[in-house]
Formats: C-alpha cells, sequence, structure tokens
C-alpha cells in the first residue's frame, strides 16, 4: 500500500515498499534484482540553518594533515549522539601522528548490506585559524589568509546532516558506516593503514570531489612519487672546474630529455622540485629531483616510470655521475562501471531531487582509491568545494544543502 500525494512521483516497477513523510511519499522498487528508489521530487528535509552552523564551527577547528585530534573528539562525540558505535583506529602509530581513524556503525532497520560513507578530517595549509565568512547571497569563504577548508568538511557536514535528520524524523534506514580518516591530504595516508576487515558494506560513498553537486568520480589514476638523486663530483670552480662533475648540469640535462606535462589525454609528469649545490664557487656535488607521475592507466604510470629511470640513468652515465632513483605509489588507479548499484543508487537519488549528474574521471586521488583496492566499489561524489587547496577556496549553502538530501536519500533507501 502507499499514497501519492507528491507532485513528481516517478514510479519504474512494481512497488516493494513505501514510507510517507511530511506529505512525500518515498517508494521503495525492486526491478530486476536492483533496488531503486524514486521519491517526490523536492523532498527537502535537512535543515539549512542547521548545516550552515554546523559548517562554520568545524572550519573553526585546526585540522591539518596528522594533527586532527580536535576535530577527531568532536566528530567521536557527534556519532556516539548519533547512536553510532564509534572507535578510533591506532593510525597514528604509523605516523607522527596524534589521532587514528574514526569508524562507527549504525544497525539500520531497512534491508539490504550496510553502506560506507566517508569524508576526510585533514585540511591543507594555510589552515590555522580558518574562519568562515557567510555572504548574503549564501556563499562561503574563508577570511583570505587561509583555505576554507570545504576540502573536505562540506562532505563531513553533509554525512551529519543526514545522520541529524534521520534521528529527528526517526526515518528508517540502511545500516549505516562512516569512516573520517586522517592524512588524506597526504597521499591518503589515514585510508592506507585502516584495518578494512571490519567494514561490511561492499559500497561506498567517498563525499571529497569539486564541482557541482551532482557530479561523481567513477576512475581515478594512479600516482607514482620519484625521487632522483644525482651524485656528481665537487671542485674548485675557479681553480679546477674540469675535474668536477656537475651534477646540476647532469640533472638538468635528465630533465629536459624526459617527456613533461600532459603526456597523452590520461597522463600527466611533473618534475616539481629541484634542490642542489652549496656555493657559487663549488662545482655541485649533489642534485635531488622530486616529481610525479599520474595516469588513469595503471600500466601506463609505471612504463613512464620506467621510462625516465632508465633516461636519468643513462644521462647520468654519460657524463660520469651516479643515481639513485627511487619510486613509491601514492595511490593505485580505479574504474567503477557505471552499471554497478552504487552508481544506479546516485543517479536514483538525484533523479528524485532534480539534480542533474554528471559522471567524470578525476586526475586527483582520494580515500576511494584505498578502499577499492581493498575491495569496497566505491564512487567519490561532490559535495560543495571549489577552488580547494587556495585561499579562495568556497562553498554554497545550496550545495551543502544538495549533498545532503543525496546523502539522506542515500541512507534513507
Ligand atoms: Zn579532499
Amino acid at each position: 500500500m502507499y499514497k501519492l500525494k507528491g507532485r513528481h512521483i516517478i514510479i519504474l516497477s512494481k512497488v516493494e515498499r513505501s514510507i510517507i513523510i511530511e506529505g512525500y511519499t518515498l517508494l521503495l522498487l525492486q526491478p530486476v534484482g536492483l533496488s531503486y528508489f524514486v521519491a517526490g521530487k523536492g523532498i527537502n528535509m535537512v535543515n539549512r540553518t542547521r548545516i550552515t552552523e554546523e559548517f562554520c564551527k568545524l572550519v573553526s577547528i585546526d585540522s591539518a594533515s596528522f594533527k586532527e585530534r580536535e576535530m577527531a573528539d568532536v566528530l567521536k562525540k557527534y556519532l556516539t549522539e548519533l547512536g553510532f558505535l564509534v572507535t578510533e583506529d591506532n593510525a597514528y602509530e604509523h605516523y607522527d601522528s596524534n589521532t587514528g581513524n574514526i569508524y562507527g556503525f549504525l544497525q539500520g532497520a531497512l534491508p539490504g548490506d550496510p553502506v560506507l560513507f566517508s569524508a576526510h578530517m585533514d585540511t591543507v595549509e594555510p589552515g590555522s585559524g580558518k574562519k568562515a565568512v557567510v555572504s548574503e547571497d549564501g556563499t562561503i569563504t574563508s577570511d583570505g589568509n587561509t583555505v576554507l577548508g570545504a576540502d573536505d568538511l562540506s562532505g563531513v557536514v553533509a554525512i551529519l546532516e543526514a545522520l541529524r535528520t534521520i534521528k529527528e524524523k526517526g526515518l528508517p534506514h540502511r545500516s549505516i558506516e562512516v569512516l573520517f580518516t586522517i592524512a588524506e591530504e597526504v597521499y591518503i595516508r589515514g585510508s592506507e593503514v585502516f584495518d578494512y576487515s571490519i567494514i561490511k558494506a561492499k559500497e561506498a560513498y567517498v563525499l571529497d570531489l569539486s564541482g557541482p553537486v551532482g557530479t561523481a568520480a567513477l576512475k581515478a589514476p594512479t600516482l607514482v612519487s620519484f625521487t632522483a638523486k644525482f651524485t656528481g663530483k665537487a671542485a674548485h670552480a675557479g681553480f679546477a672546474p674540469e675535474q668536477g662533475i656537475h651534477a646540476i648540469a647532469v640533472a638538468a640535462e635528465a630533465i629536459t630529455s624526459i617527456r613533461q606535462g600532459r603526456i597523452d589525454d590520461e597522463t600527466t609528469v611533473n618534475v616539481g622540485i629541484i634542490e642542489g649545490g652549496l656555493a657559487r664557487n663549488i662545482v655541485p656535488e649533489n642534485c635531488c629531483l622530486k616529481g610525479e607521475i599520474r595516469s588513469l592507466s595503471h600500466e601506463k604510470t609505471l612504463s613512464e616510470s620506467g621510462q625516465i629511470k632508465e633516461i636519468f640513468e643513462h644521462t647520468a652515465k654519460k657524463h660520469g655521475a651516479d643515481i639513485e632513483f627511487e619510486t613509491s605509489f601514492g595511490c593505485i588507479a580505479y574504474e567503477i562501471n557505471k552499471e554497478e548499484e552504487v552508481v544506479k543508487r546516485f543517479e536514483a537519488a538525484c533523479l528524485a531531487l532534480g539534480i542533474k549528474t554528471d559522471y567524470i574521471a578525476t586526475f586527483g586521488g582520494s580515500d576511494n582509491n584505498n578502499f577499492v583496492r581493498n575491495g569496497i566499489t566505491g564512487i567519490v561524489i561532490a559535495c560543495g568545494m571549489n577552488e580547494v587547496h587556495s585561499c579562495h577556496e568556497y562553498t554554497h549553502i545550496d550545495e551543502l544543502e544538495r549533498c545532503s538530501n543525496i546523502t539522506l536519500t542515500l541512507m534513507t533507501c
């Protein structure tokens, strides 16, 4: 049995179950083995004022990578108040940190596997003394001296608001897992050391993407960092330059010998740091290059890394210099098929809320790279952050509200 009250009810197939909330009807449908849901368009149960106040409050908490203690304590308290079983892992033991990843589980009455919602607690620098400035038109910025931290507090707030709405209105929901991670901004270190055996969900929504809400990233790159240490030979630059091996010159030749920038439509290479030399009058003995390779194709990242190593070694040898070449993985590429249920549920939630969807590949890594690597089918969804990693970073109350509504819908259907 169900009642139709909203103007925009869409029926896809046989009705499984319905919930009537504040004059709107949610119809839970079960076509060909997949759970869908539709809802009255315009459903808006989240609390705009609460969203804005919470966002401003969290922005005021300093939470640089590896220094998330205060943020973690606040979020643990919130989750506990919302009825979650909350634990903090020992991620801090792996790093010079004082905080672990915060995990929470809330049993739900709706059938189906638990769903994981995740956002990261840390923000990039400059991030000390952040302050949210709310304009009359609903735009929120920092005061211009720091980042805003919408990356990723917009995601944190959407998760909290959805949960608060569920509690306040007594909405039936799926079993929900929440993971607030540390150190995402420094190559997803927090999620790297998390123990995934405790996660029950097979699907995850990672709220950590810039762009209009409704955007989701289904594809992300492998990222390899490399460090090349060239060792030449020191000599007096005035008395005996011919006795030296100029490590900076060797490194410079090496850099110009490799392909850099956009290699193809899915691969980039960048040498971002060069350090070397001791004094004006010494032929430099050492030069260190640091760079990265990223590609949506894991294999391409590896082959590009191999080529760079070969060219660097060849150049060093040509000039009688030594080289040490080291690489480390920042994250591993993944691609989620559009036909996966995790995507279809997102599509249905956005459709129900009248939000346009857009599926993209991102060139940035996120905790989702680690989730997928650990067997969880996750996608990264936009949560209302723009111009991230800059002092011009901003969000908008409308976007925070839209993302909260999507999150609520995903939790309750
Ligand atoms: Zn982020």
